[in-house]
């Protein structure tokens, strides 16, 4: 009798250590087939986003008719036009960029070489590049401004072209010399700071960056309690496509395609998903997990859920083309991360 309570134990103490070792697995050692040994590369910086660039504003708001009754109050001194020994060739319309000061209060700071200055706010500036209208981007390790140098649809790509910027040769260094030797070498490695100023506004919906036939959320036809019934008829009552599209015609005379449903179905998952994996769901003591196929596309996929045993929320979940080991730790590996330690 006692030895089988002995091998019981023995038993029990087995499997706590291997439930420990399997949560170790899932938390700390990364997947060979996730992980790439080169992905230190410095082939692989294209991917690397650089720090925030430094950003000089030069707007202003305060104008030469404040500031000089400021200038008097403050260090009693009046600021009067210039008295001028001889002609000046400064153009009658032109006037300070910083504080719009008009001529009386301009001179010329070197002579004939073009640069003007202000009396009243002490700008240097140059009559054809007004940077006191704009704003300046530097590069944050070298202090140099950024060149854009390539203008694409949705942003402007700024680089530090400085050849001693500290960074460009500190990148310069992880590459070994015949790669760079290479026919476009340098091309093939990202060197130099990059800052991509978007001008894009992310906060409207933009057809573009949505998948075929995603709503712009604009809404011509319908409005958004009709996509809010849609939605709830579809996904909350699980009414077919069709099915939604006739019971809003019979229940509340509108018209709208079963097409029209799936769009408002798509764009809506695209604009939740950040949200619903982002979110702080309360987790029990206990998990499930399940494992089902869905059809993309027509092509057969796997994909895991893990959920909280109580509240059914579903704190991980992975898709993959093949059954394997590594996309199920995954969904394991993100529903822990919702874990408190
Ligand atoms: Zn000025
Ligand atoms: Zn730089």
């Amino acid at each position: 009798m006692d030895i089988i309570l002995y091998l019981l134990t023995i038993i029990q103490y087995l499997y706590q250590l291997n439930c420990w070792l399997l949560n170790f697995i899932c938390r700390y050692i990364p997947l060979k087939q996730w992980a790439f040994d080169d992905s230190h590369s410095p082939k692989y910086q294209k991917y690397k986003i650089d720090e925030l660039p430094l950003i000089t504003d030069f707007r202003q708001d305060w104008t030469y008719k404040e500031l000089i009754p400021y200038f008097h109050k403050r260090y009693g001194k009046k600021i009067c036009p210039i008295k001028r020994q001889s002609e000046c060739d400064i153009p009658e319309e032109c006037s300070c960029p910083r504080c719009q000061a008009p001529k009386p209060y301009l001179y010329k700071n070197n002579g004939s070489k073009g640069q003007l200055s202000c009396k009243v706010c002490d700008a240097k500036f140059s009559q054809q590049d007004n940077r006191f209208s704009a704003i300046k981007l530097r590069c944050p390790h070298c202090g140099n401004t950024l060149v854009p140098k390539k203008d694409r649809k949705f942003f402007v790509l700024h680089k530090c072209v400085n050849p001693k910027c500290p960074y460009y040769l500190h990148n310069l260094k992880k590459v070994e010399p015949e790669h760079l030797n290479e026919a476009y070498g340098k091309n093939k490695y990202k060197l130099h700071y990059i800052y991509r100023e978007f001008t894009v506004d992310f906060f409207r919906m933009d057809l573009n960056s949505l998948p075929k036939n995603a709503s712009s959320l604009k809404f011509s036809r319908h409005n958004a309690h009709v996509m809010g019934l849609c939605l709830t008829l579809h996904v909350n009552l699980g009414l077919s496509l069709r099915k939604t599209s006739q019971a809003l015609k019979d229940l509340y005379n509108i018209r709208i395609s079963h097409q029209q449903v799936a769009n408002y179905a798509r764009t809506a998952a695209l604009v939740i998903k950040p949200f619903v994996d982002n979110y702080e769901y309360k987790t029990g003591t206990t998990f499930i997990a399940d494992e089902t196929y869905i059809k993309v596309r027509g092509i057969k996929g796997y994909i895991w859920f893990i959920m909280d045993a109580v509240s059914r929320s579903i704190l991980g979940y992975q898709v993959s083309d093949n059954r394997g080991v590594g996309p199920c730790i995954l969904a394991m590996r993100m529903a822990f991360r919702k874990l408190k330690q």
